[in-house]
């Protein structure tokens, strides 16, 4: 098979458009806004598309959404592919030692103020799809198809009292014209810097956010058998918590946690409710509604022993990432291409979870992990801290990190991912 210059030619315009890249990430980083709040990423992300003169580019979509169509002029199969990017923050503290570092507070968001970054390393996909806007713009007269350049907000949940994120971009029709033939999208991750990690079969897990709210009778803290302390009974349900595992195959991993308390008490006076937010992430989705069941009861009974009433309700549930053997087939020549066919590396489940799934399980596609962090690859396949390096630091912790350099490689794959399928190379088996 002779090389199709075209991927020369996205090669090329990649490494032009990486200074740039690095510049956006950097000012992005910078400037984070949490989820639904993505008004400055979402001005910068059109101005940018608006620039490169793409056939339409569609805002305001549920929320700040951004879509750009790029119709290629070259004939073909009239295939259309997505590339997504999420642009949101996280309310966690900058750590990250950069001198780009963010410094953001938002001091309106519910529930805030909070220090807001961007811990999920967001900044890197939107200035990555960004870059591969203008590479793939640069090629349109050898485009044989369409590509939409997906960036979408509200990845990481927005206010509970909001709706957002992609599912809420399906409803709102972002997709319904042109329909994508395959959605694309990766995460970076702690993994060795220029990898690429892919799994077939699902490589993130399904998740739901629970809210449980635990009623007692409110009273001074000196009496408490005059009312009824609901702190107990959230005890009991945190320490019941991991009796759940229990239930569920020990081949199936599960987690449940509890990650804010909120309550109504003060250090004298026994407070009528406290709130538990947790999520529940299950890497089999068929283990979801037993689960959600268990909890429900054990916070229901558990709640009674003591006097106090729980409710338990189930929010955002978002289905797992799933990668089918067909897709992954197809595109393993074009991810060796791009990363080098030693970088290319399986990788096992997490029990993150990516909404990005609403697409991909909708429209075909895969989704893969990019490595951006200072390790090398163990034996084992699992990733080293290299030595006198930054280390190995998991999305979401105000640590985080993701390098630089490495972006370039994110723009290449979303190029030659998105040009292979549209010329038809990238095509999963009937
Ligand atoms: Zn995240
Ligand atoms: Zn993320």
């Amino acid at each position: 098979m002779t090389a199709d210059p075209v991927h020369a030619e996205l090669d090329r315009l990649s490494e032009e458009a990486a200074a740039q890249v690095i510049a956006w990430r950097r000012h992005l980083h910078r400037n984070p806004e949490l989820s639904n709040r993505e008004e400055g990423t979402a001005r910068l992300v059109a101005e940018h598309l608006r620039q490169l003169g793409l056939d339409e580019v569609r805002t305001g979509i549920a929320g700040h959404g951004v879509v750009g169509v790029l119709r290629g002029t070259a004939a073909g199969g009239g295939r259309v592919a997505a590339l997504r990017a999420d642009t949101d923050a996280l309310p966690v503290k900058d750590l990250c030692g950069t001198d780009f570092a963010s410094r953001v507070v938002d001091a309106d968001y519910p529930g805030g103020p909070f220090p807001v970054s961007h811990a999920c390393g967001h900044d890197c996909h939107t200035a990555m799809l960004m870059g591969a806007a203008t590479v793939l713009a640069g090629v349109r007269d050898r485009l044989p198809g369409t590509v939409l350049l997906v960036f979408q907000p509200a990845e990481e949940g927005p206010p509970v009292t909001e709706t957002g994120g992609a599912l809420a971009m399906v409803d709102a029709g972002a997709f319904a014209d042109p329909v994508p033939t395959m959605a694309f999208g990766m995460h970076v991750t702690p993994y060795p810097k220029g990898y690429v990690g892919y799994r077939v079969g699902n490589q993130y897990g399904a998740s739901v956010l629970v809210r449980i709210t635990v009623t007692g009778r409110q009273v001074h803290g000196s009496t408490p058998w005059q009312g009824v302390d609901p702190m107990p009974a959230v005890g009991a349900v945190l320490t019941g918590i991991g009796q759940l595992y229990r239930q569920v195959s020990a081949f199936d991993p599960v987690t449940v946690t509890i990650g804010h308390v909120e309550d109504i008490g003060r250090f004298n006076i026994i407070g009528e409710t406290v709130t538990l937010w947790g999520t529940v992430r299950c890497a089999v989705e068929g283990d979801m509604p037993a689960v959600r069941d268990r909890l429900r009861r054990l916070a229901e009974h558990s709640a009674a022993a003591y006097g106090a009433t729980a409710e338990v309700e189930y929010l955002q549930p978002v289905p797992p990432v799933h990668n089918t053997g067909p897709w992954v087939a197809a595109a393993l020549p074009t991810l060796r291409r791009v990363a080098g066919g030693e970088r290319v590396t399986e990788t096992g489940a997490t029990l993150g979870y990516d909404d990005v799934s609403e697409l991909v399980s909708r429209f075909g596609g895969l989704y893969v992990m990019l490595g951006v962090q200072d390790a090398t690859l163990g034996e084992n396949g699992l990733p080293v801290p290299e030595e006198g390096g930054r280390g190995l630091v998991t999305n979401h912790n105000p640590r985080f990190y993701a390098d630089d350099d490495t972006l370039v490689t994110g723009v290449r794959l979303h190029a030659h991912v998105a040009y292979d399928h549209l010329a038809g190379t990238l095509l999963p088996a009937e």
